[in-house]
């Protein structure tokens, strides 16, 4: 049955995060985000993070068994819309926990599980972090799109040597949220994706290790100064001969599975994030057309123009919303195997999101360009975000998307029918490998 109608106790959720983004998150956002140091930006956040830690957002998508909420993807969606309208990047620390614990509910083993997610979910401090560690510095090579590649120069470069049953970490990772946690000595836990096998490429060389805090041998570098999403913290961490027992270990081998995978379950929260910060931009373009003259006798909604673009908009914004609801009922029907769609909903949530900020700023006119009496610079700057993060939509994305469609097995009635389209390891990779012009 297809019905978008919100059941009674989806309507309590949205509630409760509605109020929780308005009298909790809302009073701390404007100074948070004009904090110049983005490590003092991100510890102004922490007593609004523990209320939503204690009304249970903060790991409401783990396991009910481990005392997690349990939510199903679409409840989730329905409670991430409100914060992110707030701020995107309140929402982001709380999407990270779910970037780096649930990749142990798929991949982990039952110890590693029932250690790390009892942790997350019953901290008394409330203020539990976890880090999901995967994205690397910019160099030649560096980066993070090509974590598929075949080559083992290419792609994830930290790497984690087995010694006298201990792994050795060493290397540099760039962009990571809360990882260095709210004092800079670390998050409670992290999952970091790191290169076990010096032999082998993307595919077949890469695991995921349990890295808990205090952890001798990494260090966290000032955070980065990121253009929005600035209650969120980026960290810039090294890893200097860490040694992390060999039982931290899980996904050997296959940490490629694992990028993909959780790139794909924030698909359609980033998605929703996206409809978040276009939903704010449209409801104050709304009101300021059917208020604002512009010189003339009457309200501008009264322009055509006007009227048509945000026409235009409140469409985009409902198309967009309901790809997300799709990818994450799919996503609830078939234990998070959504690839496709979850990668479609966060292509195109972030992707329209930025044509409808930008279009409420042209219906506003040149008021919307004045920061101190308008929101549309942070609007604007959180909403650049949305195509290039969470795996960029070019280079991780939409490449995925791609790998499955161009594999033999793909069904193009899959998504109509509701049926699972199942992701396998040969559908990785795809346009990593490049042909420079003039090479041999
Ligand atoms: C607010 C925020 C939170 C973040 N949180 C985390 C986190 O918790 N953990 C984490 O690990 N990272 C995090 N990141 C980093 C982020 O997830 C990036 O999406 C990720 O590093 C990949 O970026 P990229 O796709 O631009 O990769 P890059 O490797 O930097 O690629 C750059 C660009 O090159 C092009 N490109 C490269 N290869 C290809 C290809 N094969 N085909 C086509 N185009 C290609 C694409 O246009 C791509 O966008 C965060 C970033 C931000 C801003």
């Amino acid at each position: 049955m297809i019905d978008f109608t919100l059941t009674s106790e989806q309507k309590a959720l949205q509630q409760v995060a509605r109020e929780f983004a308005q009298d909790v998150l809302k009073p701390i956002v404007r100074e948070a985000d004009a904090e110049p140091d983005p490590q003092k930006g991100f510890q102004m956040i922490k007593p609004a993070y523990e209320k939503a830690y204690e009304l249970g957002f903060a790991m409401c998508f783990l396991p009910k068994e481990y005392g997690g909420g349990g939510v199903s993807n679409v409840d989730l969606l329905i409670a991430a819309e409100e914060i992110t309208a707030v701020d995107p990047g309140f929402g982001c620390v709380l999407l990270v926990n779910g970037l780096a614990l649930l990749p142990l509910v798929w991949f982990g083993k039952e110890e590693q599980r029932k250690k790390w997610l009892t942790l997350a979910c019953n901290d008394p401090k409330k203020s539990f972090l976890a880090g999901w560690v995967v994205s690397e510095p910019a160099g030649s090579p560096g980066g993070t799109a090509n974590f598929d590649h075949p080559s083992p120069q290419a792609g994830i470069q930290v790497t984690a040597d087995l010694k006298n049953g201990e792994y050795v970490i060493n290397g540099r990772k760039y962009w990571p949220s809360s990882a260095a946690g709210w004092d800079m000595q670390g998050a409670d836990v992290s999952v970091v994706v790191v290169r076990t096998d010096r032999q082998k490429g993307g595919k077949g060389g890469l695991s995921c290790i349990i890295v808990p805090r205090g952890t001798p041998g990494v260090t966290y570098e000032p955070c980065i100064d990121t253009m929005g999403h600035r209650l969120n913290q980026n960290c810039d961490i090294r890893y200097d001969n860490v040694r992390v027992p060999e039982e931290n270990v899980f996904a050997l081998g296959e940490g490629d599975l694992v990028i993909s995978k959780a790139f794909t379950w924030s698909g359609p929260v980033a998605g929703i994030a996206g409809v978040g910060v276009a939903r704010t931009a449209y409801e104050y373009a709304l009101n300021w057309a059917k208020t604002y003259t512009a010189g003339g006798l009457d309200p501008i909604i009264y322009h055509q123009n006007v009227g048509y673009m945000l026409t235009d908009v409140a469409m985009k914004i409902e198309a967009a919303r309901y790809l997300s609801w799709k990818a994450a009922a799919y996503a609830d029907s078939y234990d998070c195997e959504n690839y496709s769609l979850g990668a479609m909903s966060k292509i195109f949530g972030g992707e329209t999101a930025m044509q409808c900020v930008y279009d409420c700023m042209r219906v506003v006119g040149i008021n919307s360009y004045d920061r101190r009496s308008h929101p549309f610079d942070k609007l604007m700057r959180d909403v650049l975000c949305f195509p290039i993060y969470d795996a960029g939509n070019m280079g991780m994305q939409r490449r995925k998307i791609w790998g499955m469609l161009a594999h033999p097995s793909f069904n193009p009635r899959s998504f109509v029918d509701h049926e699972l389209v199942e992701f396998t390891r040969e559908m990785e990779g795809i346009g990593s490998v490049t042909a420079r012009p003039g090479a041999a």
